[in-house]
């Protein structure tokens, strides 16, 4: 069984659990607890392991740190959320206990201060071996804010709020044992796009919005499938100093992606800054049909998955 296989079936094990009024769940980058009075929080988690997310060799205590908590907020971004909290709970081994786990706390500070996010609570227990991390974020934004995977519109363009493909070739970088270089420190510190999430989230024309994290190829599909609609993709469009696959298939960018009305954009590159459009939404199956000057090619990009 694969990752979003696993995922889908707890959703329809809980489907009949709780009370849906009081909080939309699984499927979206958080999920929505509406405060009654034009407003919603907003939750998330994700969770950081030694070997699989982070090589203690490869990245220091503070990067770790930082890092633990910008993945977090980029899923508030994808929100059109301002995050407010987080709660943080660390598994620690041996020999992590004191002065990396202090290092740690200084890049988990540095990010919480940068943001005014408060820390708010977690948990602390002894690991066997190796360091687990795992965060809760909450934000809260206006009801008229909030942005969804599930709201993309036939006709909407795609835009990505920055360039694609720089983590992975940083992760190649690592794994080559250049820690330092240029592009592995962007792959250690992203920089979630907190200012540019809620800007868009103000955006009326802004209709669905995910963040980056698995490739383009695997996090637009999730935006497709939740909307009931189909995407082409301009590859020449692509923002991308690395390979297509870097770019698609990559993950770890934590750039947003949304679409909007195509008249709107124009006028926001020159409010924002940095948003790429690099296709449309269009009517049909929830796939994504890859061009280059307007001609299909064929592409199997699918992103990153976990199991
Ligand atoms: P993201 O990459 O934005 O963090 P994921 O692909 O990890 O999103 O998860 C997709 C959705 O599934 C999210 O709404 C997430 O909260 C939910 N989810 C993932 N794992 C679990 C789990 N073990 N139990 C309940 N919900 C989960
Ligand atoms: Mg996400």
């Amino acid at each position: 069984m694969g990752e979003f296989e696993f995922i889908e079936g707890i959703k329809r094990m809980f489907a009949a659990v709780g009370d849906p009024a009081a909080i939309q769940g699984i499927g979206d980058d958080c999920a929505v607890m509406p405060l009654g009075d034009g407003r919603s929080l907003v939750f998330t988690a994700d969770m950081l392991l030694e070997g699989t997310h982070f090589l203690c060799e490869a990245a220091t205590a503070r990067q770790i740190g930082r890092k633990s908590l910008a993945v977090n907020l980029s899923d508030i971004a994808a929100m059109g959320a301002r995050p407010v909290a987080t709660l943080l709970s660390l598994g620690l081994p041996a020999g992590r206990t004191s002065g990396w786990a202090e290092e740690f706390m200084t890049g988990y500070h540095e990010l919480s201060q940068q943001f005014g996010v408060a820390l708010a609570g977690g948990d602390t227990t002894r690991s066997r071996d190796r360091v687990a991390v795992n965060v809760t974020a909450i934000g809260i934004a206006d009801d008229a804010c909030l942005k969804r995977r599930s709201d993309a519109r036939p006709g909407d363009m795609i835009c990505v709020t920055g360039r694609l493909g720089d983590s992975t070739a940083g992760l190649r970088e690592v794994l080559a044992g250049n820690y330092a270089s240029p592009l592995a420190l962007i792959h250690h510190d992203p920089q979630p796009h907190i200012v540019q999430g809620q800007w868009l989230g103000q955006q009326a024309d802004v209709h669905a919005m995910i963040d980056l994290s698995d490739g383009l190829a695997s996090d637009l599909r999730h935006v497709l499938v939740a909307s009931g609609v189909g995407a082409e993709v301009d590859l020449e469009c692509i923002p991308t100093d690395h390979s297509l696959e870097d770019a698609l298939a990559g993950g770890e960018d934590y750039k947003l992606l949304f679409t909007a009305a195509p008249d709107v954009v124009e006028r926001y590159r020159r409010e924002v800054g940095e948003i790429y459009p690099v296709g449309r939404i269009v009517e049909g199956a929830p796939r994504i049909v890859w061009l280059r000057n307007g001609m299909p090619v064929e592409g199997d990009w699918r992103g990153f998955v976990h199991f």
